[in-house]
């Protein structure tokens, strides 16, 4: 295996190819905090991409209740607990990574689902953590909690399913990082399937091919967001370029969030794979499962976004940017209350105002002698 730096791991760790950064990294940020799980997404991918035979149980995108919400059943929590507990000492990971406790004949750790673990794509869908006594409504607050994960492929910088593949069917694009699947190559083992700890690639069984989220990929190279990103209704995501960590550039909105701000936080980092969609977690949710999740930045993050109204930039970025227009914003700034995002050919493609304008109507109309019954 060969030694590669992992920037989410704060070390080196072994994979089983050597490091080769792609010339622009695919990346994302979703706040899980906007999301309502109205499954817009998952439904723009679906009508896009796998509405054909044998992929009738395949979700590129899906979003599921935590912390009892899996598509497949379990992908998660299985997973965990082959791996064991692990710790981190400080910023740095001192566990192992799935690479690195691999089973002997094996490249990565995994598990293969059984079929009926796709069976419900949406289970579990809004259980929280606690049952909660009858009456609790009624006699105050209570601490059970749940919140909307809405997952796609990481498009992971040491992705588990290349490392996998028998066939070297999978690649990682050097113009992009978009991780794809020569479907002429792929005889469908499904070791694919067993090694990413995400689940995101799935077998066809009329193709007899592993198929996985592609990123939108002609849509990407023409400058615009994924489907997923602009039907989005929660206008919780935005797409675009990661730079490596010490070349991060701050008027670039994911760098900004992810590496200067540290808002955004990748998905189980201490699994080693570098995934590249960014979570702002939610604030509501107990620190120990945010830092199982989204690893030791998660109370920083939680702490900054609590925050985020106070401060225009972020304000501007989150809830401006975020959503607004198809086209990918590569750079933005905020000046004089206003959001601008500029897109690949460096022009301005929005433009909003950082704080909507409220107009308080009075409930007696005196020019129409009417009392409105939505006012204010
Ligand atoms: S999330 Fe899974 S399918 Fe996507 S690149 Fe990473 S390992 Fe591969
Ligand atoms: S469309 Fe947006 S808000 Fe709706 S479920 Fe998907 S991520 Fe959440």
């Amino acid at each position: 295996m060969a030694r590669v730096f992992n920037w989410q791991l704060g070390r080196e760790m072994s994979y089983w190819y050597p490091e080769s950064r792609p010339k622009r990294q695919f990346a994302a940020v979703f706040d899980t905090n906007k999301c309502i799980a109205c499954q817009t997404c998952s439904l723009a991918c679906k009508t896009t991409w796998t509405s054909g035979r044998g992929q009738e149980a395949m979700f590129w995108n899906n979003v599921e209740s935590k912390p009892y919400g899996f598509y497949p059943l379990g992908w998660d929590v299985k997973l965990l607990e082959l791996l064991g507990p692990q710790t981190w000492e400080g910023g740095v990971y001192a566990g192992r990574t799935i690479f690195e406790a691999a089973r002997p004949g094996e490249r990565v750790l995994g598990f293969a689902p059984d079929e009926l673990d796709y069976a419900h794509p949406n289970i579990g869908e809004d259980e929280c953590s606690a049952a909660i006594d009858r009456g609790a409504h009624l006699s105050g607050t209570h601490n059970a909690w749940m919140f909307y994960l809405a997952r796609i492929c990481n498009h992971c910088t040491y992705p588990a399913c290349l490392a996998s593949c028998p066939r070297g069917s999978i690649y990682k694009r050097p113009e992009d990082g978009i991780v794809l699947i020569d479907q002429k190559r792929c005889r469908g083992y499904q070791e694919c399937v067993k090694a990413c700890p995400y689940k995101k690639t799935f077998y066809n069984p009329a193709t007899r091919t592993s198929e996985k989220c592609i990123a939108c990929y002609p849509k990407i190279e023409n400058g615009q967001q994924p489907q997923c990103v602009v039907n989005c209704i929660g206008k919780i995501r935005l797409q675009g370029w990661l730079s490596a960590p010490g070349a991060a550039r701050e008027e670039n909105p994911i760098d900004y969030l992810v590496h200067v701000r540290k808002l955004a936080l990748p998905l189980f980092p201490q699994l080693g794979l570098e995934p590249n969609v960014y979570y702002i977690p939610p604030v509501h949710v107990p620190e120990p499962y945010l830092v199982q999740l989204f690893g030791p930045g998660a109370p920083a993050a939680v702490k900054a976004y609590r925050a985020v109204l106070e401060e225009e930039k972020l304000a501007g970025l989150i809830g401006g940017i975020f959503g607004s227009t198809e086209q990918r914003v590569e750079r933005f700034s905020v000046e004089n209350g206003s959001a601008i995002g500029y897109g690949p050919e460096g022009s301005e493609v929005i433009r909003v105002p950082v704080r909507e304008p409220v107009h308080v109507r009075m409930a007696y109309d005196a020019a129409r002698s009417v009392m409105r019954t939505n006012s204010p």
